[in-house]
């Protein structure tokens, strides 16, 4: 294996000024409201348990897991669900928390799966997005930060299960 190269996009100090304020806007939206925070495994686990603690209406936690990419780092557009979640989630309030959208094939995916489960409503909070690499029309509701296209690792996303543990986000050659 060759050497990596990581240079460093988004510090900690920022993801965490970041987390706070989208924590913020949802608990305003959701005011009133029960929440139902779904996490997409693994890579979004970092930014949503550090994002339902800057969220101040009551919250329940659901998972599903999701795998579009392997051991590649090119989008397949096949998506896998390898954990589903552990109850229905009809008529409630969900938010999707998601590592970063890149063609937005996996979140097109899930979105239409989650319609078929009848819920109140749905929306999606992203930790990243790469916009110049959209294939798929998908709305970001709340969005952390735009990147550019380039593989990125770190608080939570991997390179062939890499680097998940990096406090920082980080683009690697
Ligand atoms: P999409 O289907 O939108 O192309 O890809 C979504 C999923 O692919 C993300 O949830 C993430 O797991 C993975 N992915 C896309 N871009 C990157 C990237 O730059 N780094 C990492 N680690 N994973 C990515």
């Amino acid at each position: 294996m060759g050497e990596e190269n990581l240079e460093i996009l988004i510090d900690a100090a920022k993801i965490k000024r970041r987390v706070s304020e989208l924590g913020r806007e949802i608990s305003k939206d959701y005011a009133g409201r029960f929440l139902t925070a779904l996490v997409v495994l693994k890579g979004g686990i970092m930014f949503a348990s550090d994002l339902v603690r800057a969220i101040d209406v009551p919250v329940s936690l659901e998972m599903i897991g999701l795998r579009s990419y392997g051991k590649s780092t090119a989008s397949s557009g096949v998506v896998e669900i390898t954990l589903d979640l552990s109850s229905p989630i009809e008529g409630q309030h969900v938010l999707v928390i998601e590592d970063i959208v890149d063609t937005g094939l996996t979140l097109n995916y899930l979105l239409d799966n989650l319609r078929t489960r009848r819920p109140a409503s749905v929306r999606v909070c992203a930790l990243l997005h790469k916009p110049e690499r959209a294939k798929a029309p998908v709305k970001v509701d709340y969005k952390g930060f735009t990147v550019p296209d380039r593989f990125v690792v770190g608080y939570g996303m991997d390179l062939d299960e890499k680097h998940r543990n990096l406090p920082y986000i980080a683009a690697i050659d």
